[in-house]
């Protein structure tokens, strides 16, 4: 390829390019030939630009060094650049280093931080901080942006230099000034921070806007936070979710993420689970353990992706082997009912171990059921209240709850009911149901706490509107009787039917007990036998030995003493005493 230079002798422009109309620097409209004998090093290494450009490695090779042989820094530093890279030859850290060396001992700053870069990661010399903090500061002081930003660095991380956050600050602002996109972004995380500066949201999301202005994905995401949780701005959902897709289409793992889960929840946007579940694969793919977490729970669940066993396992091991406790109770849950893996609680427990010593109050809760129940382990009440108390005292509300239950019925620790009322009440106060059950029954018969029928109908109601079938049947019961609030037969009957279809047996019973006396509900013989037969089912003696009478006496169709007498045995071996009487009367009889 032919080389022109602007006839201009004062202008220095030359290109291997056709020649343009007018000269780009001068405006001439002259341009010589060369065969190269007339170029200084300047030239060359403009040559070499424009081919480095070209993507003609080779010829930018030959350029630069034709520049380098001459002395010239800049040449000596594109050659570096050259060896570093393995453009146009091959890659070679130690002829780099020396290129670069020689145009850094001539002043010239980008060779000096390349230089300095060389020795903090000890490419072609050995790793040396010190050298490369000076390195960065002497470019640094010609102001080259990029050897602020890396001196910055140091300075945050006090590598090769003593930390000083301040100085850091300082030279991140020059740097960004000067428009060098990561230091807009590592300064503005200082001012989120406060760290080296007066802490300034508004000035943060400010720099983060600036670095995104330039499509800088891990600045989008940035701003994707700020407006998500309303760092230094009104927060904003649409806004947000905009920022997270925008950095999630350049690939960016974390905000891949995040824009799933505004498509899982519909949050700024319109919610699109299976539209989550593709975003939550792509960042799961790059290693995101969020992600790898997220799309577990999907698989688990069916959401926006078929139900797979398989698949929730095998992306909640990979998040496990990341050691996110998170997926490691989950993982352990798996094992421990055998969801999707062969039930093994020996591996659920090791896997709770893990996350418990990750933090994870969760994890020790679920260890101290394993010892409860002594599955995988010796049952140990001990150890289950140690662990129980563990994470109760981490204010995990199940674990509180828990541990209210051992003092309750005192074991592992000496029966305590002030003590069990007590951490109920925790429990309680963070809105888990079971616990507010528990307490409304201890303000209900006054146990550890002084008898309040109010209070208990409260707590029994907060519980029954969450679902729980127990506390559903304890407020019927209290409905029903006018217990702590006002006597409603009809509505009683009806918290009967959600306890019952809930599948407590009590209720099942109390409901059955409603359609056989016409209480809050028309009578009806047939419906009570059917709630009678489905109590007894779920093993409560009380139905069973009901069941017998009905069908001694023929209550609901014709007598049946086989019948009879098959229920009163069942509830006589469940411990019921009036059906051991039975029983014996009707042998007799016989
Ligand atoms: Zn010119």
């Amino acid at each position: 390829m032919e080389i022109h230079h602007c006839e201009n002798p004062v202008c220095r422009f030359v290109t291997r390019h056709a020649v343009p109309d007018t000269c780009p620097l001068c405006g001439g409209a002259f341009f010589l030939p060369s065969d190269g004998s007339d170029l200084v090093a300047a030239d060359w290494v403009a040559l070499g630009i424009e081919s480095k450009t070209d993507g003609r490695f080779d010829d930018a090779f030959s350029d630069f060094e034709k520049a380098a042989a001459e002395g010239d820094a800049a040449g000596q530093c594109m050659l570096g650049l050259a060896y570093e890279t393995g453009e146009g030859v091959a890659q070679s850290w130690p002829d780099a280093v020396l290129l670069y060396r020689a145009a850094a001992g001539q002043g010239h700053a980008q060779a000096q931080c390349n230089l300095g870069w060389c020795y903090e990661f000890g490419k072609g010399v050995p790793q040396d901080a010190k050298a490369a903090a000076r390195w960065y500061g002497e470019a640094a002081l010609q102001h080259d942006p990029r050897a602020e930003c890396c001196l910055a660095i140091c300075y945050t991380n006090g590598t090769g230099v003593a930390a000083d956050s301040v100085r850091a600050a300082q030279l991140y602002t020059l740097s960004a000034q000067a428009g060098f996109v990561p230091a807009m972004r590592n300064l503005a995380q200082m001012i989120h921070l406060g760290r080296g500066t007066a802490k300034n949201d508004e000035a943060a999301l400010a720099w983060y806007q600036k670095a995104a202005a330039q499509d800088d994905a891990r600045a989008l995401f940035m701003c994707g936070q700020f407006y998500e949780k309303g760092f230094g701005v009104e927060s904003n959902a649409p806004l947000a979710a905009d920022f997270y897709l925008r950095a999630a289409r350049q690939g960016y793992a974390p905000a891949q993420a995040c824009y799933a889960i505004c498509l899982e929840y519909g949050r700024g946007v319109p919610a699109n689970p299976t539209e989550a579940v593709q975003w939550y694969t792509r960042a799961a793919r790059q290693g995101d353990t969020q992600a790898q977490f997220a799309l577990a729970v999907c698989c688990e669940q069916g959401t926006g992706t078929p139900q797979s066993w398989g698949d929730a396992i095998r992306w909640y091991s990979m998040a496990a082997a990341q050691e996110l406790p998170q997926a490691l109770l989950n993982l352990g849950l798996c094992y421990e009912r055998g969801a999707g893996v062969r039930r093994n609680p020996e591996e659920a427990l090791h896997l709770y171990r893990r996350a418990a010593r990750l933090g994870l109050p969760a994890a020790e809760n679920r260890i101290g059921a394993l010892y409860e129940r002594g599955d995988g382990v010796e049952q140990s009440w001990p150890t289950a209240t140690a662990h129980y108390r563990r994470a109760a005292e981490a204010n995990y509300a199940p674990a509180q709850c828990n541990l209210g239950w051992c003092y309750e019925y005192g074991q592992g620790v000496p029966e305590d009911l002030t003590l069990a009322a007590a951490w109920y009440g925790k429990s309680a106060a963070q809105g888990f149901a079971r616990a507010q059950c528990c307490l409304g029954w201890c303000y209900e018969f006054g146990k550890g706490v002084e008898l309040d029928e109010a209070r208990a109908v409260e707590l029994y109601r907060a519980a029954a509107e969450q679902g729980l079938p127990r506390a559903q049947c304890c407020l019927g019961y209290c409905t029903e009787k006018g217990i702590g609030t006002e006597a409603d037969p009809a509505a009683a009957a009806e918290w009967y039917r959600r306890s019952a279809e809930g599948g407590y047996s009590r209720g099942m019973y109390n409901y059955a007990c409603c359609f056989e006396n016409g209480t809050g509900v028309k009578k009806d013989l047939p419906l009570a036998q059917q709630w009678y037969e489905r109590a007894a089912k779920e093993g409560l003696p009380d139905a069973m030995y009901e069941l017998g009478v009905w069908y001694e006496d023929g209550r609901c169709g014709p007598k049946d003493a086989a019948q009879a007498l098959a229920w009163y045995k069942k509830a006589a071996e469940a411990g019921h005493d009036r059906a051991r009487k039975a029983v014996e009367r009707m042998e007799k009889l016989v």
